[in-house]
């Protein structure tokens, strides 16, 4: 199979927004559209907060509808106040978690090598791992895009990643909650970057699916999910919208 015909995962990534209600409905809004359409070729998946991981994954018992984590620590429990091991995640119905999100790596000074020790964890707990890159506008402005991708790919991903548990995505930080978007040619050129560094690394390098992330919405998805090696979307604010969600999922299956 060529890499860009993988089958494309949408993930949603909820952020720090929602609630017990909030979560009831949006899941079950989009189980029943996954319900009337049984041949989507596409992967859907919901990153709630924490509190509602296990809520999601009883909701979605039986059906298509993934979930998983926004973070996790890199040990699998411990004396680590406040936070969430990949172990609990998977105890709790999760199946993947994002690691090394920008707003991570930015409100919570995480760094490439702790990032890939959460990946490993993510790895060890049967996890498959999310993990996020990507450059600054500054980076962006003095074209430094693609040596910050490689050293950013380089440093958070662990040894142990195979296409069964590994997922890349690719988010400039200037275009995440901004509406702006790099344009399909820079997307291609930062995806092909990267699928060669994934290829030169992996034997399964073709098969590793990288996501594209920052500003996708229904009405730009059918331009970005697309482009040459784009293997669908990590999603932040229109994952809150099962309609806008819904819509970007189709895109990507083609449907
Ligand atoms: C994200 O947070 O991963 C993201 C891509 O956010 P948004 O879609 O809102 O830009």
């Amino acid at each position: 199979m060529s890499a860009s015909r993988l089958r494309p995962l949408i993930a949603g990534n909820w952020k720090m927004n929602g609630s017990r209600a909030q979560t009831e409905a949006l899941v079950q809004d989009l189980k029943g559209r996954l319900a009337s359409q049984p041949g989507l070729a596409a992967d859907l998946l919901v990153c709630p907060p924490a509190p509602y991981v296990a809520q999601a994954a009883a909701l979605t018992a039986g059906s298509a509808l993934a979930v998983g984590g926004q973070d996790c620590h890199a040990k699998q429990s411990g004396a680590h106040t406040g936070d969430v091991s990949a172990a609990m995640l998977a105890d709790a119905g999760g199946r993947y978690v994002i690691v090394g999100h920008s707003e991570r790596r930015a409100d919570h000074g995480e760094g490439s090598e702790l990032v890939a020790a959460k990946a490993k964890a993510a790895h060890e707990a049967g996890l498959i791992a999310i993990v996020c890159v990507g450059e600054t506008e500054a980076e962006r402005d003095r074209g430094a895009t693609l040596d910050v991708i490689s050293s950013q790919l380089e440093g958070s991903v662990p040894a142990d990643a195979e296409a069964a548990n590994l997922v890349i995505a690719y988010e400039p930080v200037w275009a995440i909650g901004t509406g702006r978007t790099p344009t399909p040619e820079d997307v291609a050129t930062v995806h092909a970057h990267i699928r060669g560094l994934l290829k030169a690394w992996f034997k399964d390098g073709p098969e590793m699916r990288i996501l594209y992330g920052g500003s996708v919405k229904g009405s730009n998805a059918g331009s970005l999910m697309h482009v040459p090696e784009v293997n669908g979307a990590l999603v932040g604010g229109a994952s809150l919208k099962a309609e806008e969600f819904w819509a970007i999922a189709l895109a990507a299956a083609g449907a």
